[in-house]
């Protein structure tokens, strides 16, 4: 069982049902290696859809669930795609990032204390006292339940924190930090983390270059 989306990237083994997050991050195109974008159309959203559930039935110990998506869920769940992404962002204290431009939906802002989006979800306790939940809805809007509930309860175990935007605004992968400190910014040092230190470095070689000779040349 794997996260299709995700595994295109790189290997992964994100704790639990959150790898679902992580998937439908990643079925956007990475800048850093372009792909086809998995909610571009039906037939590849649906073929996304059908790999990853089993697997996030598997992680989260439930049963399987077939979804059947439509023309009409592809706009809305790019948009969710959206949103997360800017959320992830935003808390990452990052700029900008890859985009799809169509969140539209008019909440006038992008600041920590918008809301995005919402969606319905069941509780439910048990004769054991145990409480589980339960995706609602059909197409988009179950998806969308699914998604934010595994948000929630990563949450609620601290691992929420770590599901990260790469910085490398060509790359913009999804993945999940686990350095000891939360402190990764790359989705892999060697790739992307090298890659900006190099040009940053270059940069500043340039930067003093150009300085030179307007200090030195005074006496
Ligand atoms: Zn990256």
């Amino acid at each position: 069982m794997t996260w299709p989306a995700t595994e295109r990237y790189f290997p992964t083994a994100v704790p639990g049902g959150l790898g679902l997050v992580q998937d439908i991050l990643n079925t956007a195109p990475s800048g850093g290696a372009p792909d086809a974008d998995l909610l571009g159309d039906v037939a590849a959203a649906q073929a996304w859809i059908s790999a990853a559930l089993p697997t996030w039935a598997e992680r989260t110990g439930r049963t399987a669930v077939r979804l059947t998506l439509t023309e009409e869920d592809l706009p809305k769940l790019r948009q969710l795609r959206e949103q997360l992404r800017r959320a992830l962002h935003s808390r990452c204290g990052s700029t900008g990032g890859a985009s799809d431009g169509d969140d539209g939906d008019g909440d006038g802002g992008d600041n920590g204390t918008a809301r995005f989006t919402s969606c319905a979800l069941q509780v439910s306790l048990h004769g054991d006292a145990a409480l589980t939940t339960e995706p609602e809805g059909e197409g988009w809007r179950w998806l969308t339940s699914a998604v934010l509930c595994e948000a929630l309860l990563a949450q609620t175990t601290g691992e929420w924190r770590r599901l990260k935007i790469c910085r490398n605004e060509r790359c913009a992968t999804a993945f999940y930090d686990r350095s000891r400190n939360n402190s990764g910014v790359w989705h892999s040092t060697r790739d992307c983390g090298n890659a900006a230190n190099l040009r940053a470095s270059r940069q500043r070689r340039r930067a003093g270059a150009e300085a030179e000779p307007a200090t030195g040349g005074q006496a």
